[in-house]
Order: C-alpha cells, then sequence, then structure tokens
C-alpha cells in the first residue's frame, strides 16, 4: 500500500488546507495531487470512481479524478502505454514473423532485446500507437 505514498524532504504547504508544514513534520505526497499534511491525508475522501470512501494519502489523482487503490490500477491498466512480451524464438527470421504476429491492437513495435540469461526468449516491446505518433511526429 506504501508504493505511491513517499514523504517529501522539506517542509511543503498543504495543497487541501494550505498550512505550511513545520520543519521535521510528515507530509505525504499524493500522486497527481501534492503533498498533504497528515491531518488532510487522513481524512476520508470519496473515490471518483466507485465512490468508496478512503483515506486521502491512499488515492491517486488521475486527470483530475481521485481514485482509490483498486480503481487506479484498473485504470492504469487499461491505460498501459506499453506492452512488454515475452517471445522464444530460436532465429532472428522466426522472431520477427512472431514479434510481428503478436502485436496487440492499437499498439506499434518498437524494439526486442534478448532477455538476460536467455538465447530464445526475447522481450518485445510495444507502444502504444498514439504515444508513438506523438513521439514521432
Ligand atoms: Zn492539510
Ligand atoms: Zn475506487
Amino acid at each position: 500500500m506504501l508504493g505511491h505514498i513517499s514523504k517529501t524532504h522539506e517542509p511543503a504547504t498543504c495543497v487541501v488546507c494550505r498550512r505550511e508544514g513545520r520543519p521535521g513534520e510528515q507530509f505525504h505526497y499524493v500522486t497527481g495531487l501534492g503533498a498533504v499534511c497528515m491531518r488532510c491525508g487522513l481524512e476520508l475522501v470519496e473515490c471518483s470512481s466507485c465512490g468508496k470512501r478512503v483515506k486521502r494519502i491512499t488515492i491517486t489523482v488521475l486527470r483530475g479524478r481521485a481514485l482509490c487503490l483498486t480503481c487506479y490500477k484498473a485504470e492504469r491498466e487499461r491505460g498501459e502505454k506499453r506492452i512488454l512480451k515475452e517471445v522464444v524464438a530460436d532465429s532472428l527470421e522466426a522472431l520477427m514473423k512472431k514479434v510481428a504476429e503478436s502485436t496487440p491492437e492499437g499498439f506499434r513495435f518498437v524494439g526486442v532485446r534478448l532477455k538476460t540469461s536467455s538465447k530464445t526468449t526475447w522481450q518485445a516491446e510495444y507502444e502504444r500507437e498514439d504515444i508513438f505518433e506523438m513521439r514521432c511526429s
């Protein structure tokens, strides 16, 4: 549960109550929101997606929506930008064929590398088409 929460180093200003932290006071960083003091962090907020009431320090704000951990994970998976797929092939020819065949819909093949300590297992990387185009144009 602590994955996306980290302590901020400097005394920060709470984005919720605008109170400045005293030196040494613990603030929590909420992804997409900013630093919150413990009091605000422990307040219950409603998840924009499922409506569950959860502590503010456990939410992630994504495109303006506060999401609980479960919804955030679901959302992130749906919005995957890159996909890594393992492809087993013993020749370059077979590899390229398999890579092309296993391209997920809406994705572009961007690269391949041999899996660490393997001679036949490759990791093919695909990037979501819209991201790919944004980067290349
Ligand atoms: Zn606060
Ligand atoms: Zn939720």
